[in-house]
């Protein structure tokens, strides 16, 4: 029979943290801990499963109400109270808890039990009036709220009115009779939306309690966030019933939250916030402002040394950071939820690599921790130190980063900004579950209440969102849309700046610079380099960008295209005239100008990355590029008809007709790649002369130079055949001039459908292979890559793509057909070389998939690199690991 309802508790735990998916994350680590001896109130969880057949059938199996009515007479036992008991009522909170943890996803009820009539008890056993109503009050509004669906907002202003009234400020001010008098209110309220009185029955209370957190595994919420995080719909969550511990219950009474380590920095320092008196949500609703944690052992000594000791145990235990809650009662701890820890990117890089300095995990452990997107992150701009700033508020510094924006006030508005390309920082007094659209949607976000562990600095750092939380000096005005702070008035759609790296907020705009890698970065970088088996190089075109990404741990250029250098205002008047030449020995003219200066480019590429090879590509997009603008030289032409200059005229004449008869009609599709190299030889030739005479020149000095040139676009293998004989006539020409011997490889780009399927007769001819997947997927799908935009975001949402093909590499498709190149490829050559180059180089699934199917290495923009430096290393253990389990 099958087990649905699992106990936790001293000396009758069921389950253990590897029943995450039945159990969910917080009963799964609820059982943990009461298995290591950890003071967690006892309860019991229902699994994920029973959650699964409920929203299924919207009943529940006989069986489950069963062993669901024998945990809760284990409960009563085990405490020696009962439910709804009117002398002395046992409380219980139910609490949600998927397989992995959806932060402030899911609702919990607190207090439940309490009924109009062992409130009393309660309050007479306890002998404290006002602590009983506290409780009430607490639940009638949670219950009226998760269960019922009466907006949280109605309760909460009737506690600001009844504060009003009675002149005081915080919550823990309104006296018992207070207190007592909202009850009614509250009730009254549910009575008034609802139609029926607020449940006296606590058998009845939990049951609706139990469906109402199944129930909201479906809520708008949750489905945004398992969207934006890519959870599985189908997992369920668990419910936890458990023991309430009361952390209102006077001075030596309180509830926090506490990393083990600082979550933002990564800092080995224990860390969180707590309030004395106060119960559960509290803390990260923002209602009061909480303490820092080290403040807490001058309150409760004894409980706050076991705090720490017990945090320690269970980093130990878990071998990572840990995020924790916990309640004191009456000077006594209790835990109520372990998990490891939300992190910044750089507190994930420092906390992996100080974990194994102290021996807790291995470096592969490490490796694996740190995920692409936080490497990503700290690759990302902050604040240029140079800049001058106008700092106008400070907050808490809640989610490292710069971000630069538009000021919006709602969530809504940021998601509509976000729509037109506008940067926006979203402006909140808090942030609430309503606002991850938004959140997402932002550069960045800026809260008026809270602390560093509220809504918006939990969903802020685990986004990697810039983000100040609690800055207090500012006050919204949502009616005239702007907001003031110390004499400023900033209105909607202004620019500001934040930086969540230190908690400032200045007005306008500020330059950002990009970020550097760190000593602990350097350290995991290197361990994976040395895991990796998939080669990482860099896409570069200048001696600048070569340097910058070999610094960034590059293992050479795999693709250096060279119409950039052709760009260049001393190069472009000599490519045009190349381009004007009526006959070949015109066009040599101009090519001999242009040839000195192409190879000093290709010195300085050379000298930047000396040793390693250098993937050149020879020219490759359609020559049309180069020209001017067909209306700029009309509107060119009026102007000199008016004014009557014909010695120019006729100049600017040519030029038009030499733009026009280029023009075409798919110029993606048309007179580039090798077609240009096969009909005007002279390009290639002036280029290879000028890659192997800087290569003589460079080797002549002692430099060790590794030239690969690459041609572009080929279909057919006589494209191919005929190129390679031009290139190497050229190179052998010249280095029989030099007197000198290079090696040189001619390989070509794999970036037609064609080309994948005849690559064995291509590779008969190459001596490696490079995917341009850029070209691949676009010839592919038949998707002009410019025109996509009008499209693709509608396919996405519609479901008929998963991802931007030219994003995220379509495995199905061009995968395929990738497979079928590099099958036929090495069928004639087994060690022929194959590379990926294009955007997919870089994108982390894209570089796993291309490790699977036998790429050698990849290329990637000199940024990206430590990312792939990092995913390769992943991918490496993740292929070992597999065929490992396989064997
Ligand atoms: P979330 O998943 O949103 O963190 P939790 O189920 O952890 O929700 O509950 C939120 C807070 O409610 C907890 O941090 C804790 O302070 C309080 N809480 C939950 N269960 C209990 C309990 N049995 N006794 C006391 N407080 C509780
Ligand atoms: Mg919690
Ligand atoms: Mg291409």
């Amino acid at each position: 029979m099958s087990k649905f309802v699992y106990f936790f508790g001293k000396d009758v735990t069921d389950g253990k943290s590897s029943m995450k998916d039945l159990l969910g994350g917080k009963g799964a680590n609820l059982a943990e801990m009461a298995n290591l001896g950890v003071p967690v109130p006892p309860g019991f969880t229902i699994t994920t499963e029973v959650c699964v057949l409920y929203l299924k059938e919207n009943k529940y199996p006989e069986e489950v109400l069963r062993q669901e009515k024998e945990a809760i007479d284990k409960l009563e036992a085990l405490n020696g109270k009962r439910l709804g008991d009117p002398e002395d009522p046992l409380l219980v909170s139910v609490r949600s808890g998927a397989r992995v943890s959806m932060p402030g996803m899911m609702d919990t009820v607190l207090n439940l039990g309490l009924t109009d009539k062992s409130v009393i008890g309660l309050a007479k056993k306890v002998n404290d009036e006002r602590f009983a109503y506290d409780c009430y009050r607490r639940f009638i509004a949670m219950f009226g709220d998760v269960v019922l669906g009466v907006e949280f907002r109605k309760f909460d202003s009737l506690i600001e009115d009844k504060k009003k009234e009675l002149g005081v400020k915080s919550d823990t001010d309104l006296d018992s009779k207070a207190l007592k008098e909202l009850v009614e209110r509250f009730k009254g309220v549910i009575k008034l939306e609802k139609g029926f009185e607020f449940p006296q029955d606590p058998k009845v209370q939990l049951q609706m309690a139990i469906n109402a957190v199944f129930d909201s595994w479906n809520n708008q919420r949750a489905i945004t966030y398992r969207k934006l995080n890519g959870i599985d719909d189908s997992w369920g969550t668990a419910v936890n019933v458990q023991t309430m511990v009361y952390g209102n219950r006077g001075n030596t009474s309180g509830t926090g939250v506490a990393f083990t380590r600082n979550p933002s920095t990564g800092e080995k320092k224990f860390f969180g916030e707590y309030l004395i008196n106060a119960q559960g949500e509290d803390v990260v609703a923002g209602i009061r402002t909480p303490d820092f944690i080290n403040t807490l052992g001058d309150k409760i000594p004894e409980a706050y040394a076991q705090l720490v000791d017990i945090c320690q145990r269970l980093e130990s235990h878990f071998t990572d950071m840990q995020d924790i809650e916990f309640t004191i009662q009456e000077g006594k701890l209790y835990m109520l939820q372990t998990r490891t820890g939300k992190r910044t990117a750089a507190a994930a890089v420092k906390i992996a690599t100080d974990m194994v300095a102290e021996g807790l995990i291995d470096k592969e452990t490490a490796v694996n921790r740190v995920k692409a997107e936080h490497i990503d992150l700290l690759l990302h701009p902050r604040i240029d130190p140079e800049a001058k700033l106008e700092v106008i508020a400070k907050g808490l510094p809640a989610s490292p980063g710069a971000a630069v924006g538009k000021v919006v006030f709602t969530a809504e508005a940021a998601e509509e900004m976000a729509e037109i390309g506008e940067k926006t920082i979203l402006v909140r007094t808090e942030t609430s579950p309503e606002d991850i659209g938004g959140m997402a949607a932002a550069q960045g976000v800026l809260t008026v209440r809270g602390g560093m562990t509220s809504h918006a600095a939990v969903v802020g750092r685990g986004m990697g969102k810039p983000c100040v939380v609690g800055c207090g000096e500012i006050s919204i005005d949502m009616k005239n849309a702007h907001f003031m702070v110390n004499g400023f008035t900033i209105k909607e759609h202004d620019f500001i700046t934040i930086d969540g790296s230190i908690g400032s907020v200045i007005i306008g705009k500020v330059d950002l610079i990009d970020a550097e890698i760190n000593y602990d970065l350097r350290k995991l970088l290197i361990w994976a380099d040395e895991i990796r088996t998939l080669g990482v190089r860099t896409n570069a075109d200048n001696p600048a960008d070569a340097a910058l990404a070999r610094e960034l741990g590059a293992e050479g250029i795999g693709l250096c295209r060279t119409e950039h250098m052709f760009f260049g205002e001393d190069r472009i008047p000599a490519v045009r005239e190349m381009i004007m030449a009526e006959d070949e020995k015109t066009r040599k003219k101009a090519l001999k100008r242009l040839l000195p200066m192409q190879k000093e480019d290709f010195i300085g590429i050379f000298r930047s990355m000396e040793g390693l090879p250098v993937t050149i590509r020879l020219l490759d997009p359609p020559l049309h590029e180069f020209l001017p603008d067909k209306e700029e030289l009309d509107e060119k032409l009026r102007e000199l008809e008016t004014s009557g200059d014909c010695g120019k005229i006729d100049e600017v004449k040519k030029v038009i007709q030499r733009v026009v008869s280029l023009k075409e009609l798919n110029p993606m599709l048309g007179h580039r790649g090798c077609r240009l190299g096969i009909t005007y030889p002279e390009i290639y030739n002036m280029q290879v002369r000028a890659i192997m005479e800087a290569a003589c020149e460079l080797t002549a000095e002692g430099m060790e130079i590794v030239p690969e040139i690459m041609i572009p676009l080929v279909g057919l293998v006589k494209e191919l055949s005929l190129s390679k004989e031009e290139v190497c006539k050229t190179a052998e020409t010249v280095m029989a001039e030099k007197g000198m011997k290079i090696d040189y490889k001619v390989g070509t780009m794999i970036e037609l459908p064609r080309a994948t399927i005849v690559a064995d007769q291509i590779a008969k001819e190459a001596d490696f292979f490079s995917f341009g997947t850029n070209d691949l997927t676009q010839t592919t799908f038949g998707f002009s890559r410019d025109d996509v935009s009008k499209f693709v975001p509608i396919y996405q949402k519609a479901g008929i793509l998963e991802h931007d093909p030219f994003a995220v590499l379509d495995q199905e498709g061009v995968g395929e057909l990738m497979k079928i190149g590099i099958g036929k490829g090495r069928s004639v050559k087994p060690e022929l070389k194959i590379g990926i180059c294009g955007e997919h180089g870089g994108e982390p699934k894209s570089i796993t998939f291309a490790h699977q199917i036998g790429i050698d290495y990849v290329s990637c923009s000199p940024y990206r690199v430590p990312i792939a430096r990092l995913v390769a290393a992943q991918s490496t253990m993740e292929i070992r690991d597999a065929k490992n389990k396989r064997t």
